[in-house]
């Protein structure tokens, strides 16, 4: 057993913890205060290679898994994570559902755009009604047999990457008939951007991750040719579950980013600020606080780094995933609201990382299944079944 990063990986880790601190850092702020989404970081992002990093390299891929991903993300988010989440939706949400179970022709039409970040895809699952209960989807597709399309119409809300200028895709979960039982038969379809009917929102005014672009999709009778189907008809559900496991451990390495982006700045603003003729950092009330963000960012990175072990090797992985993003959202939100309180005042104002980290940190108890799912995840797995 050996948690170290091999040499690749840990060459990994080092351009992104570079890229991150020369190009991301020092632009960020101003990108989030404006609520604007940072092409010209994305771009770059694409450029390094970094949205093609767990897929073969036939489709323009890195050849990497879930561990290179969630390195670059882990690294990316212990500065921003406006621009880990564009990041982590892209290729976890966007790229992956295309990647697991596209036809060939759908994975030579979309990958090699997506691993390049040229384009950007979106997963739309959550709906006005629901996201928890994600089985309780209204939105329907009904094919229509003269013209061989799906006719698509419903809400979805929330949905990151949807609306950019470079969003090329938005696969979308829609009842597609009933089982024998009567309950919903849910499948997955492809609507590219673009298609009549298919209308995109303004963004949402968030309270965090304001460089990233979140939107309401609405459909209103979208035709898309019956080959759009992804994967096996009636079986969207099963899939997206599968893509929600494998996303939460990209979350959870995200979330130990910003959890260790506020053991970072803590560190250096505690050595920096004086108070009562010494550095703050020479308290140990402040010491203390700093020994335990940097125990929680540390198990919330063994945990994620488990979890995407699990995963690359063909094991069983559901259980840990939902422990680490449980873990690892929770220390992240701990950790921002200590690093705001060692920033004293200055913690309250924008112009601080630790700031946009406070405001980033919420979502991640809430985005890709909250963390009561996630206790209700963990307790199926231990066959405490309600
Ligand atoms: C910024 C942002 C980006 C997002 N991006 C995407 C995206 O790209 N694609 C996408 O499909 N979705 C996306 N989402 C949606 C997100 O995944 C959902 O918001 C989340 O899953 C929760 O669903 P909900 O908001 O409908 O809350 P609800 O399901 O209504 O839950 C409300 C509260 O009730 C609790 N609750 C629900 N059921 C139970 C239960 N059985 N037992 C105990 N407590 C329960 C929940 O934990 C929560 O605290 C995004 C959301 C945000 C805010």
């Amino acid at each position: 057993m050996d948690y170290r990063l091999s040499p690749e990986l840990e060459d990994l880790r080092r351009t992104v913890e570079e890229f991150a601190h020369e190009v991301v850092a020092p632009k960020i702020g101003d990108f989030y205060e404006r609520h604007e989404f940072p092409y010209e970081i994305v771009r770059e992002m694409g450029r390094m290679g970094l949205f093609g990093l767990p897929f073969p390299e036939e489709y323009g891929g890195m050849g990497g898994d879930y561990l290179a991903l969630g390195v670059a993300l882990e690294e990316l988010a212990r500065v921003d994570s406006s621009i880990a989440i564009t990041l982590e939706a892209g290729v976890s949400l966007g790229a992956m559902p295309i990647h697991l179970y596209g036809t060939e022709a759908q994975k030579q039409e979309w990958l090699p755009r997506l691993c390049t970040g040229e384009m950007l895809g979106a997963f739309g699952l959550t709906e006005p009604d629901g996201g928890s209960d994600a089985g309780a989807t209204r939105t329907t597709a009904r094919l229509d047999s003269a013209t061989n399309e799906w006719v698509i119409n419903g809400t979805k809300c929330f949905i990151t990457n949807s609306g950019t200028d470079i969003t090329g895709l938005v696969t979308v979960t829609a009842v597609t008939g009933r089982k024998p039982d009567g309950r919903p038969q849910i499948s997955s379809i492809i609507v590219p951007s673009g298609t009549p009917g298919f209308t995109v929102a303004a963004p949402y005014s968030k309270v965090g991750w304001n460089a990233s672009d979140t939107r309401e999709l609405s459909f209103t009778d979208v035709r898309v040719p019956a080959e759009n189907l992804l994967g096996e008809e009636g079986r969207g559900y099963a899939q997206f579950l599968r893509i929600l496991d494998e996303g939460r451990i990209a979350i959870a390495a995200l979330a130990t980013g910003l959890a260790q982006g506020c053991v970072d700045e803590s560190v250096k603003y505690a050595k920096e600020r004086q108070a009562f003729g010494k550095p703050i950092a020479a308290n140990q009330a402040i010491q203390f606080k700093i020994a335990d963000m940097e125990m929680k960012a540390h198990t919330a990175r063994l945990a994620w780094r488990d979890a995407a072990a699990r995963l690359v090797s063909g094991a069983a992985f559901k259980k840990e995933a939902a422990l680490a993003k449980l873990h690892s959202s929770t220390v992240a939100v701990d950790n921002a609201r200590e690093a705001t309180q060692i920033h004293g005042g200055y913690g309250f104002m924008n112009e601080y990382p630790v700031a946009r980290m406070w405001r980033d940190s919420k979502i991640l108890e809430i985005g890709e299944g909250t963390s009561e799912v996630q206790r209700m995840l963990i307790a199926r797995e231990l066959g405490l079944v309600g």
